[in-house]
């Protein structure tokens, strides 16, 4: 049995963020999500945040810290695509999905770190993907944001590694959510073909790999970058 933690995960009202939030309840732990709209899963926190905005993240975590305690654990897996050829891609599209996706780790390690300096405990899990280290046509913006994750991480393990506190990348490759569904189906049968396992996964099966990460067991892995791929990216 791993020690109850206060879990904040971002973007928990919808897909991944959702089912890691179901899977860190079912541990036993106390969970908080932020979200823009909708509500994480029964028994956990909402709070309101959006990621790109730093007075507002400050705000949700000061409301957890009330309600549930200090943050102990965060998983940073708000994210967003604006996929577009480079030829076509607006300064925009690029600015934004870095804003979130990267910026908005950032903003929430940062604002993470205090508590978990305090406590000399902490457990950062990042959400990245396959294609951060892959590369992906058309994905310039996302695949940016997602390998710099990697920098992040391992930038915050130097920095922190010696007060308790590790910082991880989960990289899933192809996962049955919102983001997914919206590729046509020939596209989804062509991505199938090239993922050794032949299928996408469920969001549970990242979720769980974060509670393990998160709990007792996972105390030495830090700076480290774990694909749930099926073997999409092997050789990274
Ligand atoms: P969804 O599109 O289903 O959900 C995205 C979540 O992020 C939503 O909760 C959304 O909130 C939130 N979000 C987006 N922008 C912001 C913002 N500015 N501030 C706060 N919250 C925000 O995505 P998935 O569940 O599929 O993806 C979750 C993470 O996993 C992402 O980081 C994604 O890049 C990554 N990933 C997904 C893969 C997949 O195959 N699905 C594969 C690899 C990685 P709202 O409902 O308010 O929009």
């Amino acid at each position: 049995m791993t020690t109850s933690r206060t879990v904040l995960i971002t973007g928990g009202n919808r897909g991944i963020g959702f089912a890691i939030a179901e899977e860190f309840l079912a541990a036993g732990h106390r969970v908080a999500v932020t979200a823009r709209s909708g509500d994480g899963p029964r028994g956990s926190l909402t709070v309101r945040a959006d990621v790109t905005d730093a007075a507002a993240l400050d705000a949700a975590f000061a409301q957890v810290e009330r309600e549930l305690g200090p943050v102990e654990v965060v998983v940073a897996n708000a994210g967003i695509t604006r996929d577009m050829l480079l030829m076509r891609m607006s300064d925009e599209d690029f600015t934004q999905v870095v804003d979130t996706n990267l910026g908005g780790a950032f903003r929430v390690v940062k604002r993470a770190s205090k508590g978990m300096l305090k406590a000399k405990f902490g457990r950062i899990i990042l959400v990245s993907s396959v294609v951060g280290l892959f590369g992906g046509a058309g994905q310039v913006n996302y695949a940016a944001s997602k390998s710099g994750l990697v920098g992040l991480a391992r930038s915050v393990t130097r920095e922190l590694g010696g007060r308790g506190i590790t910082a991880n990348v989960v990289a899933p490759g192809f996962i049955e959510t919102d983001m997914t569904a919206e590729l046509p189906e020939a596209q989804q049968a062509e991505y199938k073909k090239s993922i050794p396992a032949g299928r996408f996964a469920s969001a549970a099966e990242v979720a769980k790999v974060i509670v393990w990460l998160a709990g007792d067991d996972a105390g030495y892995i830090s700076g480290a970058v774990l694909p749930v791929d099926g073997g999409l990216g092997m050789g990274h």
